[in-house]
């Protein structure tokens, strides 16, 4: 099943999300055919949880699609994830999100992290990765952190893109896969 993508704006997004607990288990494969549906559909590289609503600690990676050799087989599901350590210098790559359309900033992150996760079979891994591959779960486990990329760039920046995320968040975007309005009063 496809979901709507959650847009920026919507409390979801700033919501630090909960682990799961392996009774969950049929929700959760469930849910991973349709997170990588979803993510594929919108062709991203990278889907938290959070941006289909749910605040729970999972997301899905496929880096196909981003035409570099080390993220060509890098399709993944992280479940109950936690940085153990980031190290290396930062550096800075422009990034977007299947949340904020339209919008792609620089953002620097440091080069490597090892990560204690489940996979979803709930084997257990702590594991280190690099590049680009460190990029990417970056900033989807910033989306279990409830941050966004925008979290991450200078105030003048924000005040600079305030206009755009406004739009987005009345629900105004062009993005061409479905997304959910948040409902304002
Ligand atoms: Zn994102």
């Amino acid at each position: 099943m496809i979901f709507p993508i959650v847009l920026y704006g919507d409390p979801v997004l700033n919501k630090r999300a909960v682990d799961f607990d392996k009774s969950e288990n049929d929700t959760i494969q469930k849910l991973v055919l349709d997170m990588f549906e979803t993510m594929y559909q919108a062709r991203g590289v990278g889907l938290a949880a959070p941006q289909i609503g749910i605040s729970k600690r999972i997301f899905v990676v496929d880096g196909a699609a981003l035409d570099k050799k080390e993220c060509k087989d890098f399709k993944k599901v992280f479940i109950n994830p936690t940085i153990l350590e980031e190290t290396g210098k930062e550096w800075e790559f422009e990034e977007g999100c299947l949340s904020i359309p339209g919008i792609r900033e620089y953002i620097g992150r440091q080069e490597s992290l090892t990560l204690h996760y489940f996979d979803e079979n709930w084997s257990e891994f702590t594991e280190t990765f690099v590049g680009m591959q460190a990029r990417i779960i970056q900033h989807e486990y910033d989306h279990l952190e409830g941050l966004l990329f925008t979290d991450r760039i200078s105030g003048f920046k924000k005040r600079l893109l305030q206009g755009k995320l406004n739009k987005l968040k009345k629900g105004i975007t062009d993005a061409d896969y479905k997304v959910k309005m948040t409902l304002k009063k």
